[in-house]
């Protein structure tokens, strides 16, 4: 960490929000008029909507990621976790990810920590479940669902087997309905390779609390949505949730019960609880307050946009919704770190404050390979796409969203392999415990046994 005599911008998370606003920062400032510090626990940002394809091998997970260092240029970045912030006297306190916490004096603040999975206290969740919020949780489920069909196919004990092939996802949002989507399609191509295991064999349980799957996407592609992944014999149960699933024993509130390796849990997210501990103006979901120039209320000096903030949704408000918010998407994410990246600079400067305000331009949504839903609303006009053609929506949106020409020509490439070439389907399992073998041939060998022979003979010598 640098001392500084420039005023410092202290931007807290790495994410969509923190990425863009500190380039946007660093494009408007003058050479050498502040420092900007970009503190996250990952030296890199996760670019989340390609985490279902991440999991189902169409693009490599290192695709996915953007390393901070390398794109935000001109910025200090720091790895570790801000952990408080003291207003009065402006430093935050940030845990490196080793070594002792330190303090970090600021001029101007950033909060863009975006949110966490959404939980509840259901036992055996926490020991079975997994997320979908990162890159890592993405790598670990391709692995592990490869390592189920591996399993299915070596054992003859047929409890073993039908809970190794079972399946369930917990939540019908973007998140979840595309993860299932590519998640089957790939245990779909994958099985092909097994002498034991057919798709007709395997299980695949989609769970939702509400009424419908993909609320994104509006009704009528939700229910397409719906009506394709049951076409593809995921079973979806609606209007239910787990009451349990201790040890793999997933118990719904509907009384069905089954036995599954794998629970991916995707209801939602919540925002960032570490805010909690900031002193900050906070809504009733736990969101940081913000005005419409994306100013913390009551502040001049701090801002805060993305998952994390509530931001009131000026387009909605105008066409007559009262009361209406951003919600938490992508869309809304990067075009605010732009209007906060300007209004940082400006407020540096004592310029006035520009409103963030920007309507909604529809929803993509990946399923599997060549099957999507699309939504692209154009002023009043609602253009609603399904299947291959919305697919191509989906890639070509994304292709070009993902930050940093880098990315984008990584991913494409991948997606022409993919073209070419069959998909990866080998597990690696053993990646999450690289040391595991070299700690076996690295340990000391155990004390040879005594023979009974020798051990009379010590018995007799001793007395
Ligand atoms: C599986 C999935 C699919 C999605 N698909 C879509 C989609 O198709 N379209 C769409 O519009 N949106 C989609 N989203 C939502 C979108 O990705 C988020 O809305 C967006 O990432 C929010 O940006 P953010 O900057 O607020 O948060 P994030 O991008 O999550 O960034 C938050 C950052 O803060 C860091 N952080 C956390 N705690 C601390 C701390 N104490 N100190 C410092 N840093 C901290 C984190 O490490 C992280 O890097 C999807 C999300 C998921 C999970």
């Amino acid at each position: 960490m640098s001392t500084t005599e420039r005023p410092r911008i202290l931007v807290v998370g790495g994410g969509y929000v923190g990425l863009y606003a500190a380039r946007r920062i660093l494009k408007k400032m003058r050479y050498a008029e502040a420092t900007v510090t970009v503190v996250d626990p990952r030296s890199y940002m996760t670019y989340q909507p390609f985490l279902p394809e991440a999991a189902a091998g169409s693009i490599s997970p290192r695709h996915v990621v953007v390393p901070l260092r390398r794109v935000v240029r001109g910025a200090e970045v720091l790895t570790g976790r801000v952990t408080s912030i003291d207003q009065d006297r402006k430093v935050a306190t940030v845990a490196p990810l080793v070594g002792e916490a330190y303090e970090l004096p600021f001029d101007y603040l950033v909060i863009a920590m975006g949110a966490v999975s959404r939980t509840f206290p259901i036992p055996g969740l926490a020991e079975q479940g997994i997320g979908m919020k990162g890159v890592e949780e993405a790598i670990g489920l391709r692995n592990h669902v490869l390592e189920q069909l591996d399993k299915a196919d070596s054992t003859t004990d047929e409890d073993v087997r039908r809970k190794a092939l079972t399946f369930v996802f917990v939540g019908g949002g973007f998140a979840g309905a595309e993860t299932i989507g590519e998640v089957e399609d790939m245990a779909r191509d994958a099985a092909k390779y097994y002498t034991n295991v057919k798709r007709e064999d395997m299980r695949f349980v989609l769970v939702d609390a509400a009424d419908k799957i993909l609320p994104e996407v509006g009704p009528e592609l939700g229910r397409w949505g719906k009506e394709h992944l049951e076409s593809r014999g995921i079973e979806i149960y609606l209007s239910t949730s787990m009451d349990s699933c201790v040890d793999g024993h997933v118990v719904l509130k509907n009384g069905l019960e089954v036995d599954s390796n794998t629970i991916v849990w995707t209801a939602g997210v919540k925002p960032n609880p570490a805010l909690s501990r900031f002193g900050l103006p906070l809504g009733p979901r736990g969101h940081v307050d913000a005005q419409p120039t994306l100013q913390v209320t009551g502040t001049d000096y701090i801002w805060a946009a993305g998952d994390n903030a509530q931001v009131p949704d000026l387009a909605s408000r105008k066409a007559g919704v009262e009361n209406a918010w951003c919600p938490p998407n992508a869309q809304h994410a990067l075009r605010q770190a732009k209007v906060l990246g300007d209004n940082v600079v400006s407020g540096m400067r004592g310029f006035p404050q520009k409103e963030y305000s920007h309507s909604n331009k529809g929803a993509v949504a990946g399923l599997g390979l060549h099957k999507g839903v699309a939504m692209i609303v154009m002023g009043k006009m609602k253009i609603k796409l399904k299947g291959r053609l919305a697919w191509y929506m989906h890639r070509g949106y994304h292709g070009l969203a993902v930050p940093t020409w880098n990315r984008k020509i990584r991913v494409v490439a991948d997606w022409t392999l993919a073209m070419f070439l069959k998909r990866e389907v080998v597990s690696l399992g053993a990646m999450e415990t690289p040391r595991e073998e070299f700690y076996e041939a690295a340990k000391p060998a155990p004390a040879p046994a005594v023979k009974t022979e020798d051990k009379a003979e010590q018995k007799a010598k001793a007395s």
